[in-house]
This record gives C-alpha cells, structure tokens and sequence, in this order.
C-alpha cells in the first residue's frame, strides 16, 4: 500500500506546437516589418521585367536590411526545436480521464 501511494505515473502527451502552428518554422520578425513596410510596392513588382523587378528587391530590401545579405527569413521554431510537435507529460488519471471524455462522445 505504502509504494503504490508513493508512486506517481505519467503519461506523454504530444501536440501541434501553439508557437509556430506546428510548423516547426517561425518567422523572422524582421521580415514581418519588411513586408508591412513595402507591401504597396511588392504587389507592384509583377508589373515589371524580371530584371527590374529583382533590381527593385535588391534595393528594398538592402534598404531595410542595410545590406544584401540578409538575415534568413525563418527560424527553427524555439519552442519546439523545429520539430513542429510538443511533448508534455501529463498524470495518467488525467489522461485517462480526457480519453474517457472522448470514448463516450458521440
Ligand atoms: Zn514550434
């Protein structure tokens, strides 16, 4: 009696990560602004030859940026470790409860 009181057993729970959606990605929140910042002139790029319009990129975005090579525009998810899932360990009572919960739906 006394070791089964004692005792304490968990199950793992794995889910979509909240962070990134389950991804596994996250995006740069510097690119955010980029696109915030130009997104008038980004809608307007299709309109010119491909030549211009990657001149016209390079100069917005070395704008921004302060130079050509820029910074990547996703980051491996920190939460998650780019896996996309997260793994929580949860009471067994818990868990058995919250599938009986799910058996007895319709
Ligand atoms: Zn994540």
């Amino acid at each position: 009696m006394m070791s089964s009181n004692s005792t304490e057993y968990y199950v793992i729970a794995v889910g979509p990560c909240s962070e990134c959606g389950g991804t596994g990605q996250v995006q740069n929140p510097e690119w955010t602004d980029f696109y915030k910042k130009y997104q008038e002139e980004l809608e307007t790029l299709h309109r010119y030859t491909p030549h211009e319009s990657i001149s016209r990129w390079n100069k917005m975005t070395e704008d921004f940026f302060g130079t050509l090579d820029t910074p990547p525009e996703t980051y491996e998810c920190y939460e998650c470790e780019g896996t996309g899932k997260i793994e929580r360990r949860v009471p067994l009572a818990e868990a058995l409860a919250a599938l009986a919960v799910r058996e007895v739906a319709p």
